[in-house]
Parts: C-alpha cells; sequence; structure tokens
C-alpha cells in the first residue's frame, strides 16, 4: 500500500487526544510457518519467485519487496493482537489489517497474505477455540476469506458488502453459503448500492445478530475500514460518518456480548476521506464519545438519486431471499 494515510492516522488520533490511551505494540513478521496456517505452500513459493523476479499476482497486486514485507508485519500485527486479547478478559485490539482479497492459492485486490484468515486459523488451529467469527463490513465481499473457510464450520464468516453485480470482486450472493461441513457458515449480504445507516439497521437486526448470536462465537474478528462511506472514490455504498460509527458500535456490542471480545482490523478506505473514516469507525468500536466530526472537514453534499423507501424496499426483498437460503441452518 502506498501514501501517507496510515501516518496521517496516528496524527488524527493525536489530535483527537485519543492516542495517549492506546498501547502501541511493534509487529514481527509473519514466518512461513505462521502464513501457511491460510495459504498453500505452492502459493507461497509461486509469491517468493514473483517477488525475486519481480511480477504480479494480478493486474492490481505486483509483488515487491516493499508489499511482500509490509504484509508479513501485518500479518504478524493479527497474529500478536489476537494474542494479546486471549491474555485479557473483555479487551479490544486494532491492526491496519484486513486483506480479506487473498485466498488460498491465489492473490488480488492489492492482497497477497490474508492476515484476517491467519488470525483466524491461528485462533482455532494453536489456540484451540472451537467458534470464531469473521465479521467483514469492507464494501468489497471477502472472496479470499470466503475461499479459505468455505468449508470450515468451526469460522462463521460474514460479509456485508455492496451487490456484487456492481462491483469488484463479483462474488458474495445470497446463495454463496459454504460448502460440505462448512454449509451455512458462510454468510453473504449484498446491500443495494447507496445503502445507509437505515439499510446496514435492517441488517443487522435481521441477519447478523441472530445468527451471531445463534453461533456464540468465542471470538470476533472484524474486517472493516471506511470504503462504506458514501464520498469514498471506489465504491458506491451510501453511509456516512455515523454511519460508519453505528456500524462499529453495532459490531462492538454484539462482539463483547457474545464472544467477550473484538479484533478490529482496518485497512480500506480511497480517497481524502479514507482516514476520517477509520477514526469514526474506531470510535464506534471503542465506544468512545470523542466528537469525530470535530476533527474532520465538512462532509461531501450527498447524492440523494434513490429514494429512502425504495432502498428499503430492496434491502427487504434481499435479506427474505437471504433467510431463505440460510433458514436450514440457522433460527431465522
Ligand atoms: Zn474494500
Amino acid at each position: 500500500m502506498t501514501g501517507t494515510r496510515f501516518r496521517d492516522f496516528i496524527g488524527l488520533l493525536d489530535k483527537a487526544d485519543i492516542l495517549p490511551n492506546c498501547t502501541l505494540i511493534p509487529p514481527i513478521p509473519a514466518t512461513d510457518r505462521d502464513l501457511m496456517l491460510a495459504h498453500s505452500w505452492e502459493y507461497l513459493d509461486t509469491v517468493e519467485r514473483l517477488r525475486k523476479d519481480g511480477g504480479w499476482l494480478s493486474i492490481d497486486t505486483p509483488v515487491t519487496d516493499g508489499a511482500v514485507e509490509a504484509q508479513r508485519l501485518i500479518a504478524g500485527s493479527g497474529l500478536q493482537a489476537a494474542k494479546y486479547i486471549l491474555d485479557r478478559e473483555n479487551s479490544t485490539a486494532h491492526t491496519f489489517g484486513g486483506f480479506h482479497h487473498a485466498g488460498r492459492n491465489f492473490g488480488e485486490g492489492f492482497c497477497i497474505f490474508n492476515d484476517v484468515a491467519i488470525a483466524a486459523k491461528a485462533l482455532v488451529e494453536r489456540h484451540g477455540l472451537g467458534r470464531v467469527m469473521v465479521l467483514d463490513t469492507d464494501a468489497h465481499q471477502g472472496n479470499g476469506t470466503m475461499d479459505i473457510f468455505l468449508d470450515d464450520p468451526r469460522i462463521l464468516f460474514i460479509s456485508i458488502h455492496q451487490d456484487p453485480r456492481t462491483i469488484y470482486p463479483g462474488k458474495g450472493f445470497v446463495w454463496e453459503t459454504g460448502e460440505g461441513e462448512g454449509k451455512g457458515f458462510t454468510v453473504n449480504i449484498p446491500m443495494p448500492p447507496l445503502s445507509g445507516a437505515r439499510n446496514y439497521t435492517q441488517a443487522f437486526d435481521a441477519i447478523i445478530e441472530p445468527v451471531a448470536r445463534e453461533f456464540a462465537p468465542e471470538f470476533v474478528i472484524r474486517n472493516g475500514g471506511s470504503d462504506p462511506f458514501y464520498g469514498d472514490d471506489l465504491t458506491m455504498l451510501g453511509l456516512d460518518l455515523d454511519g460508519l460509527n453505528m456500524v462499529s458500535r453495532r459490531t462492538r456490542d454484539l462482539a463483547l456480548g457474545t464472544a467477550g471480545c473484538l479484533l478490529d482490523m482496518t485497512v480500506s478506505g480511497y480517497g481524502d476521506w479514507a482516514t476520517y473514516g477509520w477514526l469514526a469507525q474506531l470510535c464506534g468500536s471503542e465506544a468512545l464519545e470523542t466528537d469525530y466530526k470535530a476533527f474532520c472537514p465538512k462532509q461531501p453534499r450527498r447524492n440523494p438519486a434513490t429514494s429512502e423507501e425504495s432502498l428499503a424496499r430492496a434491502t427487504n426483498s434481499m435479506l427474505e431471499s437471504l433467510r431463505g437460503e440460510l433458514r436450514p441452518y440457522w433460527k431465522l
């Protein structure tokens, strides 16, 4: 990843007087053994060859020394954060992670190593947990994470994202519910373009909360990011800063109310608004009363292209189809 947004975000946390209350932990890079929790040996071998020779995993995913080094550090930080949480009661931790487009044997969408899946897999395989939930609220569906856990009933993967007919990676339809023993443990919620806080509330009420409560996770990882923001350069969803805050607040309440912990990963957000979205999100997932909007420029004007009523109807109709797909597995 390029640019200064990670540094800018730390500056923003300082300005908002949040940084003094944070414990910053220097990351340790993930080892090959760590990466193999989620990726095949053949894939890691391909990545290493491309790194040496110079090459691309996909049109948007160059394999450079810098990219590999950064994503090893991010995957390592996910493992450290998971361990940090396990060692403490009722705790939360954050990483600059969420590289959810890397699958077991593929990398794409800027993602080489899937830090979300590596952390989740470590929790079940190394720390002996039986039920881990990954809630992916990024605007893009987490196709790599879905690929890695498709047949794994120990990981409940819920992705709420922009309708895949309108955005990369073109996956995440209601009927994609897992395979084999993992049937029912993959849940995709494709939101109509321009969906805002009201529509996300519908999805939390109808699907995310009831399924999560029935699953009763022992650990919750949220793959967040601010690209569902309506001013984002790459997406077409409709959450404003308060909406991002609300989604994070509900995620926190759900995670602490079930598993008693939350590992929050944040990497997405494209354009001038990324870091402000991250701040609104962090204030939600940490239940901070900070007036985050006081540290942001005035939000851009919204384009009221679709009426609230028709969006609510489209969301309801999608949720009804999804309920139908999930009823064999969950009490909905
Ligand atoms: Zn995204």
